[in-house]
Formats: C-alpha cells, sequence, structure tokens
C-alpha cells in the first residue's frame, strides 16, 4: 500500500525540462529566469514590484527590515504560524507580540489586534498570516494599521492564488506595504527553496533589491561618493557601492526555472485542492467529533492545508494516538502549528502559550490530513473512511 503523506509537490516532465534547460543555458544563480519569475508573479497578483529571493524567511526578515523597524519597537503577529512569521521581526532585533486568533477562521482576529494596539506603544508591523490559505479580514487590519501608523507585512506563504472579498488577489498589497510568498515545497508552488516579496512602493522596491544582495545599489540608485564613482565626469565602469549592511539572499536561476513552470499550473493545483477540500467539508460537516477547522471561505482560499478540530477526549483516545493509528493505516498527519510563544526560545522571552486562549484550544484539537494535488479520489475515501473508524 502506497504511504499518503499529509503534504506533497507535484512534479511533472515540463518542471524537469525547465530545469535541465536553465542548466544548459550558462545561467546558474541569478539570471533570466528570476525576472520572469517577479513578472509572472506580480502580474498575477496585481501587484507593481515583485522580489524572488532564497526562501519565505529571508523575504520576511527583509521585508521587516524594508518595513524600518527599530530595536525598541515590535512586530505584532498570530500565535499559529510557522515560527518564521515571528523570527523576522527577531532578526531585525525588535520586539514580538502575539494578537490571539479568532476561532472561527484560525486566522489573527482583528479585535485581538485592536486592544494589542491599545494596551501596547511602539507596535511597528503586523504580520496577518492567512491561515491555511484562508485571507485575514485585511480592510479592518488596513484601518487599524493606518490609525496606529504600523505597517502590514502579510505572509501569504500559505495563500498563493487567495482572493480578497474584493475580488483582488492576496499579493495586491491593497491593504499592506508588502506580500511575502514562500514556494517550499509543501508550499502552492515548489522551487526547492524560494521566497518573493510584492508592493506597489518603489522606494521599497529598490530596498528590497539592495537587502537582497549585500546593500549595494541596484538600478539607478543614486551614488553616495562621487569623487570614487566618476573620473572625468564618466563613471567608472567597475565601480558600485555598498550603502547599508544586506544579504546574500539571491534565488538561483534554477530555483526559479522550477518556480515559473510549476506557477504556469497553478490554476489547476488551486482547483484540485478546492475540491478536495469541498469533499472533506461535505465528509466532515455532520460529524460529532471531528469538524473542519474553518467553515467558511472555501473559494476565497489558498487551500494550503486541510484542518481539523476534533474533541479527542471524546472518542476516547488522545491526538497522538489517532496519529499512530492512522500512520499505521498509510496515512499521514501533521499539527499546524505549535503556538509560536510555546517554543522555548519564546517562553525565555517571557511569553507563554496561556496568554493565548483560542489558539491554545485550537492546538489541542487541530489535526491536518492528507491534502496535495496528487491525492485521488479513492485514497481520499480511504482516509475519509480511516478517520470515521478511528473516531467511534
Ligand atoms: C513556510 C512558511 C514560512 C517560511 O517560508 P520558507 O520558504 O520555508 O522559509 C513563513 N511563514 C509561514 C506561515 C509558512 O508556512
Amino acid at each position: 500500500m502506497k504511504f499518503i503523506p499529509y503534504g506533497k509537490h507535484h512534479i511533472d516532465t515540463d518542471d524537469i525540462e525547465a530545469v535541465i534547460d536553465v542548466l544548459k543555458s550558462g545561467w546558474l544563480t541569478q539570471g533570466p529566469m528570476v525576472e520572469i519569475l517577479e513578472n509572472a508573479i506580480a502580474s498575477y497578483v496585481g501587484a507593481k514590484y515583485a522580489v524572488a529571493v532564497s526562501s519565505g524567511t529571508a523575504a520576511l526578515h527583509i521585508a521587516a527590515l524594508a518595513a524600518g523597524i527599530e530595536p525598541h519597537e515590535t512586530l505584532l503577529t498570530s500565535p499559529i504560524t510557522f515560527v518564521a512569521s515571528a523570527n523576522a521581526g527577531r532578526y531585525a532585533g525588535a520586539k514580538i507580540a502575539f494578537a490571539d486568533i479568532d476561532p472561527e477562521t484560525i486566522n489573527i482576529s482583528a479585535t485581538a489586534i485592536e486592544s494589542k494596539l491599545q494596551s501596547m506603544d511602539g507596535i511597528k508591523i503586523i504580520v496577518p498570516v492567512h491561515f491555511a490559505g484562508l485571507p485575514c479580514d485585511m480592510e479592518r487590519i488596513g484601518v487599524l494599521a493606518r490609525q496606529a501608523s504600523a505597517v502590514v507585512i502579510e505572509d501569504a506563504a500559505h495563500a498563493l492564488g487567495a482572493i480578497y472579498p474584493s475580488g483582488k488577489r492576496v499579493g495586491s498589497c491593497e491593504n499592506s506595504l508588502m506580500t511575502i510568498f514562500s514556494f517550499h515545497p509543501v508550499k502552492a508552488i515548489a522551487a526547492g527553496e524560494g521566497g518573493l516579496i510584492t508592493t506597489n512602493d518603489e522606494a521599497v522596491y529598490r530596498k528590497l533589491l539592495r537587502l537582497r544582495g549585500h546593500g549595494i545599489n541596484k538600478l539607478d540608485d543614486a551614488l553616495l561618493q562621487d569623487e570614487w564613482a566618476v573620473e572625468n565626469s564618466l563613471k567608472n565602469p567597475w565601480y558600485y557601492e555598498m550603502q547599508e549592511l544586506g544579504f546574500n539572499y539571491r534565488i538561483t536561476d534554477i530555483q526559479c526555472a522550477l518556480a515559473v513552470s510549476q506557477f504556469r499550473k497553478i490554476d489547476n493545483f488551486l482547483e484540485r485542492r478546492k475540491t478536495l477540500a469541498k469533499q472533506y467539508d461535505n465528509a466532515f460537516a455532520s460529524q460529532d467529533v471531528i469538524k473542519p477547522a474553518q467553515v467558511s471561505g472555501r473559494d476565497a482560499s489558498g487551500h494550503h492545508l486541510y484542518v481539523l478540530r476534533a474533541d479527542f477526549g471524546k472518542a476516547g483516545t488522545s491526538r497522538a494516538d489517532f496519529m499512530r493509528q492512522l500512520f499505521s493505516r498509510g496515512i499521514g498527519t501533521q499539527v499546524h502549528y505549535i503556538p509560536v510563544p510555546a517554543h522555548p526560545y519564546y517562553r525565555g522571552l517571557g511569553f507563554i502559550p496561556e496568554d493565548y486562549p483560542e489558539a491554545l484550544k485550537y492546538y489541542r484539537e487541530a489535526l491536518s490530513i492528507p491534502f496535495y494535488y496528487d491525492l485521488a479520489d479513492d485514497e481520499q475515501q480511504n482516509v475519509i473512511s480511516a478517520m470515521m473508524e478511528l473516531q467511534n
């Protein structure tokens, strides 16, 4: 019997040929495929600019720096996310705060953001995470951020292809300064490793380009040292300037060729995932013990994960045993996520998960079940049957 993991990428012969072609092209690191990927995603999501980088984590890091956060300031995010959403603020030397989730959506609650903004000074960046692909309430978060003069960076690592209520795509930055995506293999499209930032702000775009490449001037950035740059009124052909402290967060042409080839299939990927999600929704809608975690917004989601909430005690079991039983039947599951404030590093900074009761309650009940493009209907049916049997 074939093992069914909780998530998996899909690679076809076009993807393989795209990578082989780039190996024959003469470019390995940053070459023409980088801009092709940037332009394709910018136009798909409806943003002016896109900057591709080596990972979603790198994207979050330089986005936080481009937002201009200072060490005495705070980055506010959801407790239910991958650790990278919060770590971005720590990389920039800043403080972190969390606002509890809305149990209906598992997204950061706009009401909880509002009370944090009222009770705390110095929140500079808000990072809403579109959990499992479901867009956060960006209109309300945008209003709150503007009132507090905070910058919004959307963590859309789960949400390539997701749509806001306005009809625009996540990444268009209609209520944010920047949006980040990830091309980790388990995400919507795979690059091996990779990430991307979209923005409509030219100054931010230029800053991101510099931060990606060692802080060296890019495009037609003004040079700061004329006497070094120019001789006899001509620019010296070798001359460049490192104008700030940047990084090597370049993405390779190999990775971008794969991502571009994957991106051509995005509509098919999303359509299949949506179908699978609705089939799961129907199967679990009227169950007592196991329920879909995100009941609404199926048509708007980027469908990254399929998450259930279960009262394992009611089924006379524990989550760990339930997962082991499924595993022995060839079915992989996972928990997304351990609340970020529960990790030892964040506890060491003084956080306690009990301060986020909805996140903690959700964490105790959460289970992500197999959900990916290549999951066949009969395999999905096996997953559903196994879940039904085990809950009784
Ligand atoms: C995957 C992920 C990231 C980080 O992306 P990488 O490309 O793996 O660095 C950030 N935030 C969230 C919510 C993610 O799921």
